[in-house]
């Protein structure tokens, strides 16, 4: 009997569901970024005031397989593309909505492909998490 090269295809079309390779790898990215924001808020807020962070970001990605260069993403373009941008800056003026915690996550989680989740710590004990949820592989 030749089964045992039956291939996952063939598997599945006889009805026996073929294993799911899971590996994977995992990177994070964590970044000290000193930035300002003024929220629009549809309550009364200090936050409605112009006032700054010591914003910690934390970038996590991962890969089923590694690039050519062997990695998941390079530290250095994660940081280019969000320290390098922010650090410094206006949120308001640096970004096309309010600047939330949890815009900020989002938006980062955006900027980078391999990116599935994300901290924004604003303050000691306050911390925006976006997670992007993806359909299971069939
Ligand atoms: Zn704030």
């Amino acid at each position: 009997m030749r089964n045992i090269f039956l291939g996952n295809f063939v598997l599945k079309s006889i009805g026996i569901p073929p294993k799911l390779n899971r590996n994977m790898y995992y990177v994070s990215k964590r970044m000290e970024i000193a930035g300002s924001h003024r929220l629009t808020l549809s309550y009364k807020s200090k936050c409605e005031n112009l006032h700054g962070h010591n914003w910690i970001i934390t970038v996590f990605c991962k890969a089923k397989q590694l690039n050519a260069d062997g990695m998941v993403c390079d530290f250095t373009h994660i940081k280019e593309k969000i320290h390098t941008y922010l650090d410094h800056g206006n949120f308001n003026e640096l970004l096309p909505f309010n600047p939330t915690a949890e815009n900020i996550a989002r938006w980062i989680a955006d900027q980078i492909q391999e990116c599935y989740k994300v901290h924004v710590q604003e303050s000691e004990g306050n911390i925006a998490i976006y997670v992007k949820e993806e359909e299971e592989e069939q």
